[in-house]
């Protein structure tokens, strides 16, 4: 049967990051040894109280469905959480609690995008962002960094980016794919220009703030611009900080109005996330959060012998990320050059079908994160894995001419 996809679901590629694990997994279904660095999620289980609250809330009868905000123990204690661990201070009904943070952000441009609206996507971004965008009648208009800049986005190509259409500024700090981290003088200085813009609203993605390294501090925009909340949406989740990317609990907080309409959407669409689920993520954010703190120092330790490892290969080039668990090197220094088959490397999905090929390393091309020239390497795999595909990698590219 040949399905008739609707305009806005045919301008929609698949996630890139979803396909490369489809793919690692084909390939290892068909018996090839295959060394992962596409993973976007931690490499660990669900720490024991997590899951053993999530056990009780079965046996608890938390079987049923919740309200479409999520039950009101969670909201309290996410509120709890902010105020704790961001110094934001937001009610219950500031917030309502998703299918993963993934959902909120796309039930946060379904409610609010017309046909035509522009959202600024800054590059690198994480690969749904643009395509949430689309299937909800918007316009990405991605708004470019560099390497220079540490990929983070300045004043000025905020200001350039932003027309009378624009709705939303998304910001993702710590950043997947760059590790980048914002600093409180980067986002007073976007928040600057948002305050000439009124009709700008800014999401905020925190879902890695608890991964960062050496001096890195996490902050989130409203730390520096707290007039900014009646035009704020910040999106969190339990997936990376308490490896419960399964479980599906994401949560966001802003103005009341917003809230609303996104409980709106969850009423009509998924009625509500899993009750056993919220009653775990009560858990996990109510409980000790030594297992978060224990995730950043292996992060830190794998993410030291990556990008140490990494630049030891000629023709790549790595800086050190501020945060979350990727590396996000340049491969510039290896387009141009020629595989044994005499195929040359001509971009970084090249370099990508390479390593697959002649590493039987799987990485994500750059392009997928509106940056050629670059890989993004996930190091949420253990120090073993990782001395092991960086040596496969360098002993392929010695093959190059
Ligand atoms: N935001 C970013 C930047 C991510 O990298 C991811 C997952 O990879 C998400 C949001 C989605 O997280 P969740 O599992 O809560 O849907």
């Amino acid at each position: 049967m040949n399905t008739q996809l609707s305009i806005r679901l045919a301008k929609v590629k698949p996630s890139p990051s979803i396909a490369a694990k489809a793919q690692v997994d084909a390939l290892r279904a068909a018996g090839r040894k295959i060394i992962d660095f596409t993973l976007g999620e931690p490499d660990f289980a669900t720490p024991a109280h997590i899951v053993q609250g999530g056990l009780d809330a079965l046996a608890q009868g938390h079987t049923r469905y919740t309200g479409s905000a999520g039950m009101p123990a969670l909201r309290r204690a996410i509120a709890a959480k902010f105020a704790r661990e961001n110094r934001l201070c937001f009610a219950a009904e500031n917030i309502i609690v998703g299918v993963g943070a993934k959902n909120l952000i796309f039930n946060a441009f379904a409610a609010t995008l017309n046909e035509g609206d522009e959202v600024i996507v800054p590059a690198p971004f994480w690969v749904s962002y643009p395509d949430m965008v689309l299937m909800n009648g918007g316009t990405p208009v991605i708004a470019p960094s560099s390497a220079a800049s540490g990929f983070k986005l300045s004043a000025e190509a905020l200001e350039a980016a932003i027309t009378p259409r624009t709705r939303w500024l998304i910001l993702n700090t710590p950043n997947n794919p760059t590790g980048a981290v914002y600093t409180a003088d980067e986002l007073q200085a976007l928040c600057a220009v948002l305050r000439r813009h009124p009709q700008v609203w800014l999401m905020t993605d925190e879902i890695y703030e608890h991964f960062v390294f050496g001096q890195a501090q996490h902050l989130s925009p409203l730390n520096v611009a707290p007039e900014l909340a009646e035009r704020t949406l910040v999106v969190n989740g339990v997936s990376k900080a308490y490896a419960m990317t399964g479980w599906r609990i994401g949560y966001a907080a802003g103005p009341v109005s917003l809230i609303k309409a996104l409980t709106l959407m969850a009423s009509q669409t998924t009625t509500c996330p899993s009750a056993m689920a919220q009653a775990a993520a009560v858990v996990a954010l109510d409980g000790e959060q030594d297992c978060v703190r224990a995730a950043c120092a292996l992060f830190e330790t794998r993410c030291d012998r990556m990008v140490q490892l990494l630049n030891e290969i000629p023709g790549i080039a790595c800086a050190w990320p501020d945060g979350a668990f990727y590396v996000f090197p340049s491969v510039a220094g290896l387009l141009g050059r020629k595989t044994p088959a005499g195929h040359v490397l001509a971009s970084d999905m090249d370099v990508t079908l390479f390593l697959l090929d002649h590493a039987g390393v799987a990485v994500i091309d750059g392009s997928s994160y509106g940056m050629p020239a670059h890989l993004r390497l996930s190091f949420a795999t253990s120090v073993d894995q990782i001395e092991a595909g960086c040596a496969a990698m360098r002993s392929a590219m010695q093959a190059l001419s």
